[in-house]
């Protein structure tokens, strides 16, 4: 896209888990360039870096450093707005600044199962971005991420629906402690241990992968005809969601066919050449213990898919494991990945957003 200059953004809930990879991942970003951060009343009016409890480990730019936290409210000086935002406040919060006109792409779950409600993963289901066009929020649009072990899942989901059909998929998640935000799980908890309970999180994955996967049909989503069972476990794992995944196809296959449509997998951002998307948005690696979360999901800067261990499986059809990345292609990567998508697609029309008069291209 050709910009006259980057187009200022903000960031919702910038001193949380998701908060800080907004910052790193906009810090150097050729289209957005961040204009305001907000958290909670707890950390508005202090310095970004006294505000934070900043844990990646790229160096906090200095400039997004020294600016001053705001709290989130209307009238924010940007319309474009990431939302990393606690779940327990998001919901409301996000409502408002819709209706204040401002574009709020969200990772909260509030949102993501309203009817009029895109829930988004680029490379999957861009074509219900339009489903914004129904919202009565006024000036503004809600737009949504899907929770990061979803997202990781639909990823290598996608090019097996596109390719034989789906009727079944079993789920066993090992998720990252990033997950659980900050301060995160008590160190006593996680080490030397496993939990099998992530509150709320198998729910979440067998809906929002049935309404990712779905069709845009007037009346809204369709969710996906697929039968989901997800089992989700926390491990001492800091980033990276690992998952040991079985399908059933609707028509049968050939392993090498399997390998072939994860492989050959590309889509609308590829295509589009959009700044964030990786390529390929699923790399599939032959290695026996591959992938790993320390070794692979850093992989296209973290918002690839590696899939390993695809192999026959005796119960349903084919088994692999996927790894991706949580806080940045299952949150502020896969966000951001949105908003370029959407602007692309001239859904978010770029020359209506008020353009930061300092940066450059
Ligand atoms: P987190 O570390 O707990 O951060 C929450 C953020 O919300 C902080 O910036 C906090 O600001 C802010 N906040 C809390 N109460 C607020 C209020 N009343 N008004 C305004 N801001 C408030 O959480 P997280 O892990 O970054 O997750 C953020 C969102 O993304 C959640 O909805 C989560 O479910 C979702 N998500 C997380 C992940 C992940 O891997 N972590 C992945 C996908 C989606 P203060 O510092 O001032 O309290």
């Amino acid at each position: 896209m050709d910009l006259k200059a980057k187009i200022p953004v903000g960031v919702l809930g910038a001193t949380g888990s998701v908060g800080q990879r907004f910052v790193s991942l906009l810090a150097a970003h050729p289209w957005f360039e961040i204009a305001v951060l907000t958290a909670s009343e707890r950390s508005a009016g202090k310095r970004y870096a006294d505000a934070v409890s900043w844990g990646l480990d790229q160096p906090l730019d200095s400039r997004l450093g020294a600016l001053t936290i705001e709290p989130t409210r209307p009238g924010l000086p940007c319309q474009l707005l990431f939302s990393a935002l606690d779940a327990e406040v998001a919901g409301l919060l996000e409502t408002e600044l819709a209706r204040a006109g401002h574009v709020v792409v969200s990772n909260a779950r509030n949102h993501r199962m309203d009817n009029d409600v895109p829930l988004i993963v680029p490379e999957v289901n861009p074509d219900h971005l339009a489903l914004a066009a129904r919202q009565t929020h006024g000036g503004g649009v809600i737009l949504t991420n899907p929770n990061c072990s979803t997202i990781g899942l639909v990823l290598a989901l996608a090019p097996l629906h596109r390719s034989f059909g789906l009727t079944a998929v079993q789920v066993v998640t090992l998720q990252a402690l990033s997950g659980a935000g900050l301060p995160g799980v008590p160190s006593v908890a996680i080490h030397d241990n496993v939990i099998p309970f992530i509150s709320g999180e198998e729910e979440k994955m067998e809906s929002e992968t049935l309404k990712v996967l779905g069709r845009l049909t007037p009346d809204g989503v369709e969710p996906a005809p697929i039968a989901v069972s997800a089992q989700c476990n926390r491990v001492a794992v800091l980033d990276g969601h690992t998952e040991c995944v079985s399908v059933k196809l609707a028509r049968p296959a050939g392993e090498m066919e399997v390998r072939a449509a994860l492989a050959g997998f590309s889509a609308e951002p590829q295509r589009l050449g959009l700044p964030s998307a990786p390529h390929p948005p699923v790399a599939l690696v032959d290695e026996r213990d591959r992938p790993q979360a320390r070794l692979d999901r850093g992989r296209s800067g973290g918002m690839a898919a590696t899939v390993g261990r695809v192999r026959p499986c005796p119960v349903l059809d084919y088994r692999f494991v996927v790894l991706s990345h949580n806080t940045i292609r299952g949150a502020a990567g896969g966000s951001i990945l949105i908003a370029e998508l959407a602007l692309a697609k001239g859904l978010i029309p770029a020359e209506k957003l008020p353009l930061a008069t300092t940066a450059r291209r």
